[in-house]
């Protein structure tokens, strides 16, 4: 077959010119991407032959291998999974069909751009490979494909690549990277094993590298014809929770998620019953640059009995948990399920609602640890959290209405008597004598919240009231109307009645005022006339000589102004 010259598409060398250029202080995780690549591919193999089992042909024992050539400087990570025909590997590695990885990239700027944590965090794929290679050659043939249908990429990594069809026997793939000048160190087994273990060792398929020997004669060592498994290879969540460390959990976790930041909190279950699950879920420490894109797949990974599925099943977890990261093992669903099915399924449905549950769970026990020892950590740790993703955390109140009394506890506030971590709870055990209601006021921020007018009557008596300044605040609260029996009341709203706290003398006062003030009232109201529905007499201020209230029921005029931002 002709060899051909094709371009790389923009966005390609936008983040081939990122990745040489802001990770040369991470150099080693380029191995980390590739076996990750390579275990994908078998992962694809071993799901697309469970209709097809003659894709295996007479390899059916999938693996990965690393190999290095100290002489010709290169280093080979093959693997037997699925491989890839010529129209995919143009495809595949010549443009970025993920979506969210151009996304990621337009929104970089340059200071951004050197930011190897961010850029490690998304997780850089097949393309990391020239932060050490100024070459790299890709032979493949994919399962169920003839050996005259192999295809060779190769390409220096910066405007174009070439491809041509080539003979190949073996199955699968074989990426080699020609090192740059200077990147000897990786030519060493003991170094290549250990960022084997360090990103790679629960990676569930074995990678095997050849056993060395010292041969005194030449003074060196030497390569035998031997191979040995350099990883656990055992995934992680399958092993029973007493035998892995909090090391190894946390491990995984970045493994997992390209994040370094150790996450808050992890919880690892086997679920027995109606429906047989594993669930290893995490809370990350730091929320993602795109949580705020709902449509965002969640960060959940499915596996049916090891075998993995597919990442960010959405239907496991809710929408407002999306920033869960972790591995769900079911026992019961059928290896083949698609996303569609998965949206039916009562299985699914049962695992949602139980992982939920457990997340729930471990942010509760953060946020009223009970243990001693702990408690002013898990605090802190759950402070954290609810700057991260609170205002997500509020979406769940209107959106999962089983578990709305649990979220409302979970709900953290600023308030009159302080800037942030007030509970419904607190508020609660506050509460004036004879005060049934909990009140609350929005604004667009804590000092337009403070500073309300509507606030003075609360003041002067010394009644607490919430100050609500998330976007979200008047959404959830049409969703939520009370907490523990106490309802929940705008201090912006109607005839703020402050029931058994308002003195009888104080009554009177402003039933005398309401008659004496009658004609200017009246004066008032036809001045205003279709601007004002109503003008009255209020006990509620005591500085302020007026202000603005909405009527009961109706929209507050912060919810009024958010829609008109919002072009509504
Ligand atoms: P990702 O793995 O997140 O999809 P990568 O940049 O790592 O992104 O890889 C791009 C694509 O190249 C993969 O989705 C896959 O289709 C293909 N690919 C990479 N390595 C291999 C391999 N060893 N075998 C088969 N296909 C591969
Ligand atoms: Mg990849």
């Amino acid at each position: 077959m002709d060899k051909k010259t094709l371009s790389f598409q923009a966005e390609v060398k936008q983040l081939l010119h990122l990745v040489t250029h802001s990770l040369y202080s991470n150099k080693e995780i380029f191995l980390r991407e590739l076996v990750s690549n390579a275990s994908d591919a078998c992962d694809k193999l071993r799901f697309e032959a469970l209709d097809n089992a003659a894709l295996y042909e007479d390899a059916p024992n999938l693996e990965v291998r690393i190999s290095y050539d100290k002489d010709a400087r290169r280093i080979v990570i093959s693997d037997n999974g699925i491989g890839l025909s010529e129209t995919e590997a143009i495809e595949h590695l010549g443009t970025i069909a993920k979506s969210g990885t151009k996304e990621f990239m337009s929104k970089l700027d340059g200071e951004q751009a050197r930011d190897a944590n961010l850029i490690g965090q998304f997780g850089v794929g097949f393309y990391s490979g020239y932060i050490v290679a100024d070459r790299i050659t890709v032979e493949s043939r994919r399962a169920g494909l003839g050996a005259d249908q192999g295809v060779r990429w190769s390409s220096e990594g910066t405007g174009d690549f070439e491809v041509e069809g080539i003979h190949r026997e073996r199955r699968g793939t074989d990426v080699i990277l020609h090192l740059r000048e200077g990147e000897d160190e990786f030519l060493s087994l003991w170094r290549l094993k250990s960022i084997v273990g360090k990103y790679s060792d629960h990676i569930s398929l074995p990678i095997l590298m050849r056993k060395e020997e010292w041969d005194s004669e030449a003074g060196k060592h030497v390569q035998k014809d031997e191979w040995e498994t350099v990883n656990k290879a055992a995934a992680l969540w399958s092993r029973s929770k007493s035998d892995v460390t909090d090391a190894e959990y946390k491990a995984f976790y970045e493994q997992l998620t390209y994040d370094s930041t150790p996450p808050l909190s992890y919880t690892h279950n086997r679920v027995e019953g109606r429906s047989e699950y594993t669930q290893l879920l995490y809370i990350p420490a730091k929320a993602p640059f795109d949580l705020w894109n709902r449509d965002k797949r969640g960060g959940v990974k499915l596996y049916v009995k090891r075998v993995f599925i597919m990442d960010d099943a959405e239907a496991l977890m809710p929408v407002y948990l999306r920033f869960v990261k972790g591995v769900i093992d079911s026992a019961d669903l059928p290896l083949n399920v698609s996303r569609e099915l998965l949206q039916e399924s009562r299985d699914v449905k049962a695992i949602r609602e139980g992982s939920t549950k457990r997340v729930l769970s471990m942010l509760e026990s953060l946020a009223d640890s009970s243990d001693e020892q702990t408690a002013a950590d898990d605090k802190a740790r759950y402070a954290a959290f609810w700057k991260e993703f609170g205002s997500v955390l509020k979406e769940g109140i209107g959106e999962d209405h089983a578990n709305q009394e649990r979220l409302a506890k979970l709900l953290r506030f600023a308030s009159t008597q302080a800037d942030e971590g007030v509970s419904f709870a607190d508020y609660v055990a506050r509460m004036k004598e004879g005060q049934e209601v909990i009140y609350y006021i929005t604004a667009d921020t804590l000092a337009a919240a403070k500073n309300s007018p509507q606030l003075e009557i609360f003041k002067k008596k010394g009644i607490e009231v919430l100050l609500l300044t998330d976007r979200v605040d008047e959404w959830m609260l049409s969703h939520l109307h009370e907490f523990d029996g106490h309802e929940l009341q705008s201090v912006a709203k109607g005839a703020v009645d402050l029931g058994k706290l308002q003195d009888e003398d104080e009554k009177k006062q402003a039933e005398a005022a309401a008659e004496s003030f009658k004609p200017t009232l009246e004066r008032i109201q036809k001045a205003l006339e279709g601007r004002a529905k109503e003008v009255r007499v209020t006990t509620r201020l005591v500085d302020s000589p007026a202000c603005l209230v909405a009527e009961e029921g109706d929209m507050s005029g912060h919810l009024a102004r958010l829609l008109k931002q919002a072009g509504q």
